[in-house]
């Protein structure tokens, strides 16, 4: 059976991952990516804040060297998911189960003045772009802001805005500057009452102005202000945005998606089209787009082809559940436990933060390099065979 995986992001690499160390050589499986390799969203605010180098994040795709696995570097220009074919620049490839994990594509453009008059942290050149810019950065007004929803990893502004007090502390400039924060959402993160309660002590703490249900809409470069949605202006010096997010336009043309993005049964992971699932950032399955929630719907689509392919074992209804790690400033990092789709609320327990989960999410970085690319890393320094 021809498995064919359309995308090598955290959905992608466990998905293959997952079905080379069940089937080994018996396992007949290509794994499309046009991109050269892999960047943890995390290591995007390590690179900007200066804490390591963009080569030291980087986990090239030739390093994939798995039984039954074979990397394809290419853009897929066309799906079909009736036939459950896909063109690409390298050729046509035939499926007899076809798993989407194309994630979500990233479009700084379509915020007025955001390209000309601000930066965004989202894409791994405009993260790694910011870090000269922060680099060198003499202090001023700082805006962090959501430009439109749905977007991936919600706890990333805040985030940034914590990370941000640090480095402007670094150097020197945090009492010639102010951190804004703009956030469409009434707190922090709404399905951790505990989490959003510790973030925004946190704010207060560090002089750090909170502003949510709220987006900004555009940026006028001329007058160095923030549109926001409120009709409210704000001035900034320099301004950190989350570009909007849609559908990479290969998915939308192909008739997968509804109102955006793939709706799929929330339990299976299927598409309505037959053998064909769809994980990760690309979906409407109901859970927040993050990483840990990919790698979770990979697992779960993984053991029901492995069921199919060995006729008979067990499945497993997808529950929604995820880790989630949270900078907070001063090498500190907390963890948030949260489970969506159980029908009830979802409520997310806080630990810490502490420098002991600092070193677990080191560790998370650590065994997913180790399982998907065969290869040792710190989080910060290339990584080793
Ligand atoms: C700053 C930041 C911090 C984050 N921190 C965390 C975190 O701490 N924890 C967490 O869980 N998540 C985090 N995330 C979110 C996480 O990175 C994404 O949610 C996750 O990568 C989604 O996985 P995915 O498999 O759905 O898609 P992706 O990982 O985005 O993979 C999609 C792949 O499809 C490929 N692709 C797209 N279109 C085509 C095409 N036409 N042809 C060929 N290939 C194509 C892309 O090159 C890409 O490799 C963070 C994100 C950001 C931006």
């Amino acid at each position: 059976m021809r498995i064919l995986v359309l995308g090598a992001g955290f959905g992608g690499l466990e998905l293959a991952t997952k079905l080379s160390e069940e089937l080994g050589d018996d396992l007949d499986l290509v794994l499309i990516d046009k991109g050269e390799g892999f960047v943890f969203g995390f290591s995007k605010l390590d690179v900007m804040f200066g804490k390591t180098v963009p080569e030291g994040v980087f986990h090239p795709y030739r390093h994939i060297d798995k039984p039954g696995v074979r990397f394809v570097q290419a853009s897929i220009l066309s799906i079909d998911p009736a036939a459950k074919t896909v063109e690409t620049d390298a050729g046509t490839f035939a499926a007899d189960v076809m798993v989407v994990a194309l994630g979500a594509d990233l479009d700084p453009s379509a915020t007025p003045g955001l390209v000309a008059g601000g930066n965004e942290l989202y894409t791994v050149a405009g993260a790694f772009a910011l870090r000269d810019v922060l680099a060198d950065f003499p202090g001023g007004d700082v805006i962090v802001a959501v430009t439109s929803t749905p977007f991936k990893c919600p706890p990333a502004p805040s985030e940034t805005a914590l990370l941000m007090h640090d480095h402007l502390t670094a150097l020197g400039v945090r009492d010639a500057s102010s951190i804004a924060l703009v956030m469409p959402m009434a707190v922090p993160i709404p399905p951790s009452p505990e989490a959003s309660k510790a973030l925004l002590a946190a704010f207060a703490e560090r002089g750090i102005a909170w502003h949510p249900d709220r987006l900004v809409r555009g940026l006028d470069p001329g007058r160095k202000v923030a549109l926001l949605t409120d009709g409210s202006e704000m001035a900034y010096d320099l301004f950190l945005g989350v570009p909007v997010h849609h559908a990479p336009p290969v998915v939308a043309e192909s008739g997968l998606t509804v109102d955006g993005w793939i709706p799929v049964d929330p339990l299976t992971l299927e598409t309505a089209f037959t053998d064909v699932y769809a994980v990760g950032d690309v979906t409407s399955v109901g859970t927040p787009k993050a990483g840990v929630f990919a790698e979770g719907q990979a697992s779960v689509v993984a053991e029901a082809i492995l069921a199919r392919i060995r006729e008979g074992g067990a499945t497993r209804a997808y529950d929604g559940h995820g880790t989630c790690y949270l900078e907070f400033g001063h090498a500190m990092v907390a963890r948030v436990d949260v489970t969506f789709l159980s029908g009830a609320a979802p409520e997310g327990a806080l630990e810490g933060p502490s420098d002991a989960i600092a070193l677990d999410k080191q560790d998370f970085g650590a065994t997913r390099v180790r399982r998907w690319f065969g290869r040792t890393w710190d989080g910060r320094a290339p990584s080793s065979a």
